[in-house]
């Protein structure tokens, strides 16, 4: 089973070397590394690169993978639907049947009162979408002075330029005259890092009134929504304690705010549930679908809207005034229904529930004693290892962002991909990952702590 093209990875190096300017990436840094790995071929959890190694892709991606790589089936079926009809937009009073028929499927896995969807291409888009669906939904219902949309300092909604508003990451406001005006943020559900001498139950209710707070302050009459990932993935897998999301509800009910759950990531399986919100009790008015919705065989994206926003819309009797060349692309809607049934098939929402998810949870235990670890969590297959150089006071190391950059070096050697967000270690694997997979994910993870901790001078 040879599938690798026979690549010249001399003039593919030179070739990504001297004009692929790459996203979130220090350009002469890479080139000072060698330049960038490679990768030729996926199978199954497995990613082999030009070189021949195989390599065990502890992300899916980018948390996108859900059914692993290589299944022939959605290729077929995407050159199929190519033949037949490429494209066409779903502007101008038409549609496509993959459209169609995957806005009825998608609804039939969303909560009762969801029952519409709107397709854009990633999650950035769709968080862009959502944007201006809460804001126009307020001018339709009369009250168009709710405009501010409330997040949380180290979310992660997306890099377009209201996605990257909409997020908490520093680094990325910092650059290009970010953020928008009319978003508003506030502290994370981070008890590690935040919660001080809280215990993790009364931080979440703290971090919650944070959101009170900060309503309040503006006044509720001028806040559109709050928008929020059940579990931040890219922040660091911060998962809130249970007190957050039920206390998040009440104030956006009471204060009459639209919820938006950002579900890119927690969707589609990653947490033992269809969505974050059933594993996290959490009521929202909008949904943010993208990575799992396709498992990243094609670029596609939604937005969930609940029947209240809905039906604002409808009775508006205006046109909603936003929309992609690419909206509910045939060719990617195609591949997306055929990536929703193999999920229900072989009952991947169940396994990471029942059987790998605690499995994961388990084995990442052993980690705890670790002299480098401070903490480690997950939920279904997504989890987090802290690393502290002070097990009690929860501190980092000096230089914050090396000891995880270090480990994730340790990693990469031994052809395993865990990523590093500042010095917290993440996993997602694929949702087909089997318990041996998770073995070398986890044994794996102890050789590179120990190897961290040397370079440290811990141990
Ligand atoms: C990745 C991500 C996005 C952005 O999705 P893109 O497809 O990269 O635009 C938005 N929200 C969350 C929670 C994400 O993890």
């Amino acid at each position: 089973m040879n599938k690798i093209r026979n690549y010249d990875k001399a003039a593919i190096k030179k070739a990504d070397s001297d004009h692929h300017f790459h996203p979130f990436t220090d350009s002469k840094g890479l080139d000072n590394d060698g330049g960038a790995r490679v990768i030729v071929r996926g199978e199954g959890c497995y990613l082999y690169d030009i070189d021949g190694e195989k390599i065990l892709d502890g992300m899916a991606g980018l948390w996108c993978t859900n059914i692993g790589y290589g299944r022939d089936e959605l290729a077929d079926l995407a050159a199929e639907q190519m033949k037949e009809l490429a494209y066409y937009n779903t502007f101008f009073k038409t549609t496509t049947a993959p459209a169609a028929l995957l806005a009825e499927k998608l609804c039939s896995l969303l909560p009762d009162n969801f029952n519409h969807v709107f397709f854009s291409n990633s999650g950035s888009e769709a968080n862009d979408t959502n944007l201006r669906l809460a804001r126009t939904y307020w001018q339709h219902v009369g009250k168009p002075s709710k405009k501010i949309i409330i997040s949380r300092t180290n979310a992660y909604h997306g890099s377009t330029v209201a996605g990257a508003s909409l997020g908490g990451m520093s680094g990325m406001h910092k650059q290009a005259g970010l953020e928008i005006g009319g978003i508003e943020h506030v502290m994370q559900p981070y008890w590690w890092g935040e919660g001080g001498d809280m215990s993790e139950d009364e931080f979440g209710l703290h971090a919650a009134k944070e959101v009170e707070k900060k309503i309040l302050e503006v006044g509720a009459d001028n806040v559109a929504a709050f928008i929020g990932e059940p579990f931040q993935g890219a922040g660091g897998v911060i998962i809130p304690p249970k007190t957050y999301w039920p206390e998040i509800n009440r104030i956006c009910k009471e204060h009459d705010i639209l919820l938006i759950c950002d579900e890119v990531i927690a969707g589609f399986g990653r947490t033992g549930n269809w969505f974050g919100l059933e594993t996290f009790g959490i009521e929202p008015d909008l949904m943010t679908m993208a990575k799992g919705l396709s498992s990243g065989y094609l670029p596609i994206s939604a937005t969930g809207v609940s029947d209240r926003v809905w039906e604002a819309f409808y009775k508006a009797g205006d046109d909603f005034n936003h929309g992609y060349t690419y909206s509910g692309h045939p060719v990617a809607s195609v591949v997306a229904m055929r990536n929703l049934e193999i999920i229900e098939e072989e009952g991947l929402v169940e396994k990471v529930k029942n059987e790998t998810g605690p499995y994961l949870a388990k084995r990442l235990e052993e980690l705890k004693d670790h002299p480098i670890v401070g903490e480690v969590r997950s939920v279904g297959l997504v989890c987090a290892i802290e690393l502290t150089n002070d097990k009690e006071a929860r501190t980092r190391f000096p230089n914050e962002g090396r000891a995880g950059t270090v480990c994730r070096d340790h990693f990469f050697k031994r052809n395993v991909i865990m990523r590093a967000c500042g010095d917290v270690m993440v996993a997602s694997p694929p949702l087909i990952a089997t318990k041996e997979e998770i073995d070398l994910l986890i044994d794996t993870a102890r050789e590179c702590l120990d190897a961290t901790a040397k370079d440290l001078g811990v141990m």
